[in-house]
């Protein structure tokens, strides 16, 4: 079984926060979709097996048009097997989500959208420079509801300026709105975005751990209570709502990812093509793929998994560790992980290894510690 990821490198405007590859004129569009079309067809070969899972990334995947989508399915299904019940994800911002989009994409074989609502309130849509205003936050939900039932929003807490009061509304309303799925990610400063040059020149205060930890506690506790399970540092599902893209993604099952920027994994190698869209859409009319090859060392590998594994509810078993890269690598993260279960940071449960309570918020630094460097 295997993923497609999409990348529409397309948005109407630059959120302040992003680093993705995107850009803001929608010219290249009709030229891009022929790339991509031009990719699935050139990359069939790599996908072994049956695709269980697609997913529309960017960028905006809900600029696309209604051909623009038709064109791209075409392309998938005439070059690839797809699994009976495949989960097929589209990322729509709320400012794209009028009706009469929605039952497009209800019409197409989309059938889970990923809305970017990042907050309900005008100030900090505001302050992120998002497209869309707080009343489509709540209407683009309100509408996709009446086509879709596996709906997952996007929220982003530690916002300068957002109290924790703020936060716990912006909880409430997505709770009122009964979505199945939440995604909620700590505001990050990129290099390079206007979110840095603000801070650095003062504009606006900078962003601090201490109100992203006092929140991301807040959102656990609150969304545990109303029936979420936080299955993964970021991700909150209600049962049978996880997302199956994310969760073969996070156990390392193999992936296509398709367009300018996007990445691909076939269990040993990593690719990824380049982030440009010009020299994306030039290359692929010569019928060549602009990508890059990196091979993962077994150390490379060994840290994906310790990394990925331990922000999820399942952690790290130690006997896939053993049989993936045998009994040294297995004894090596023993002896790390003593030092971790003592002062309480990891748990052992039932020969897996997982982060407690406490530990949570560090997870990504706790699984750093038990990583091996390449010796040279
Ligand atoms: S819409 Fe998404 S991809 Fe586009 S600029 Fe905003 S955050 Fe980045």
């Amino acid at each position: 079984m295997a993923g497609i990821y999409i990348h529409i490198p397309f948005c109407k405007q630059a959120c302040h926060y992003c680093d993705f590859h995107f850009s803001t004129s929608v010219k290249k569009k009709p030229a891009m979709v022929e790339a991509l079309c031009h990719e699935l067809e050139l990359r069939k070969e790599e996908i072994p097996g049956e695709v269980e899972t697609i997913y529309f990334g960017g960028g905006t995947p809900s600029l696309l048009e209604k051909e623009e989508l038709e064109k791209i399915f075409k392309g998938i299904y005439e070059n690839y097997s797809v699994v009976e019940d495949p989960e097929i994800t589209l990322e729509a911002n709320p400012d794209d989500l009028s009706e009469e989009k929605i039952k497009m994409l209800a019409d197409s074989p989309v059938n889970r959208l990923s809305i970017g609502v990042q907050s309900f309130f005008e100030e900090d849509l505001k302050l992120m420079n998002r497209a869309h205003n707080e009343k489509e936050a709540l209407l683009s939900i309100q509408a996709a509801k009446k086509y879709f039932n596996n709906i997952s929003i996007d929220l982003i807490y530690g916002i300068p300026g957002m109290s924790n009061d703020r936060w716990k509304e912006n909880l409430r309303i997505a709770l009122d709105l009964e979505v199945p799925h939440i995604s909620s990610y700590a505001l990050t400063v990129e290099p390079r975005t206007a979110l840095n040059s603000m801070i650095e020149k003062g504009k606006i205060a900078p962003v601090e751990e201490g109100p992203a930890r006092e929140q991301y506690e807040i959102m656990i506790e609150v969304l545990e209570k109303a029936g979420f399970e936080n299955y993964e540092f970021s991700n909150f599902g209600k049962p049978g709502y996880f997302s199956r893209n994310n969760t073969a993604y996070w156990f390392g099952k193999p992936y296509l990812g398709i367009g300018p920027s996007a990445h691909s994994f076939d269990g040993l190698r990593r690719k990824w093509n380049v982030s440009n869209n010009t020299l994306y859409i030039k290359a692929l009319e010569k019928g060549e793929i602009p990508v890059e090859i990196e091979e993962l060392s077994a150390e490379d590998r060994y840290n994906e998994l310790v990394m990925t594994r331990l922000r999820t509810k399942w952690g790290v078993s130690v006997d896939e560790v053993e049989r993936s890269f045998g009994k040294d690598y297995k004894e090596y993260l023993l002896r790390e992980a003593a030092r971790l279960i003592k002062n309480g940071m990891l748990e052992w449960k039932e020969g897996r290894l997982h982060v407690s309570r406490k530990g949570k918020f560090l997870s990504d630094g706790i699984a750093a510690e038990l990583f091996r460097v390449e010796e040279e």
